[in-house]
């Protein structure tokens, strides 16, 4: 299974990528590949569903994301039917058969620099024009160079990413999910 970003808007076009192990780097290789004649590893990278702009629904007499067990087709607070649906709630409410949790090894949910808390224009420039790549910064260079270039707190969350140790409270309504510790990591702090 592959999973690749679609290609409408130029600073997200590696939002999603691929990574291959025991692969031959070349077209005949990455051929083989997707005819799937080689058992070799593929694994997905991707932006986790959680932090998507309507991943719940949101109440627009509220103005608020709302909670609790999808599907919420109406606001639980008002009851009010004026909602913007949210793509899980969606994707429940249709649903024919019961969905199980996500447990695929081969992809893995990653946060976009951007989104990280600390990370503006400015810092994100900075960190690029260090160190090259978004994928650099995410997967390989070590904490003491983020740590000069970004600061202490921003080298924190970029290494968290790196080790999956992030949490998203879901967006909605048009508004991106917010990245947050994993319960398991809070009492660390
Ligand atoms: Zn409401």
């Amino acid at each position: 299974m592959f999973s690749n970003s679609d290609a409408h808007s130029l600073p997200n076009i590696a939002r999603e990528y691929n990574t291959f192990e025991k692969v031959d780097p070349s077209f005949g290789g990455l051929l083989d590949l997707l005819k799937l004649k080689n058992k070799q590893v593929v694994r997905n990278y991707g932006l986790p569903p959680k932090l998507g702009k309507y991943h719940r629904t949101y109440c627009l007499s509220c103005e608020q994301i709302i909670k609790g067990s999808a599907p919420q087709l109406t606001c639980p607070d008002c009851g009010s039917k004026h909602v913007v649906m949210g793509v899980l709630d969606r994707l429940v409410s249709i649903a024919d058969r019961p969905m199980g949790k996500q447990n695929d090894l081969t992809y893995v949910h990653q946060v976009p620099l951007r989104h990280l808390p600390g990370i503006g224009p400015k810092t994100y420039e900075r960190l690029l024009r260090e160190f090259g790549t978004e994928m650099d910064v995410l997967h390989h260079v070590p904490v003491e160079d983020l740590q000069r270039i970004a600061g202490e707190k921003v080298a924190v969350w970029i290494i968290k990413d790196r080790l999956g140790e992030l949490d998203v409270e879901a967006g909605g309504g048009g508004i991106f999910g917010r990245v947050v510790l994993l319960e398991s990591q809070k009492h660390k702090e």
